[in-house]
């Protein structure tokens, strides 16, 4: 009896353009600067930030916010390019 599915070769091919592993939004994004924890997206110039429920506050430069995950009281005073 014949194995249905075909055997799987060995995924490891060697492209030469693996080097970069950085997600495409990680410039844009707002991170508490002492556990990581994502704050807030910067865009057009503005932060937007997003808070449980569905509340989100479009604020501009600089702006201050505490981190939700440790309490950090962060500072961003211009938008990331
Ligand atoms: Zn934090």
């Amino acid at each position: 009896m014949p194995t249905p599915f075909p055997p799987r070769q060995a995924a490891s091919t060697s492209w030469s353009g693996a080097a970069k592993t950085k997600p495409t939004t990680s410039n844009a994004e707002w991170r508490c600067t002492r556990c990581d924890k994502l704050l807030g997206i910067c865009r057009d110039g503005r932060m937007h930030l997003r808070f449980a429920r569905g509340h989100e506050y479009l604020v501009g430069f600089p702006v201050q916010a505490t981190c939700r995950g440790c309490g950090s009281l962060n500072n961003a005073t211009s938008p990331a390019r």
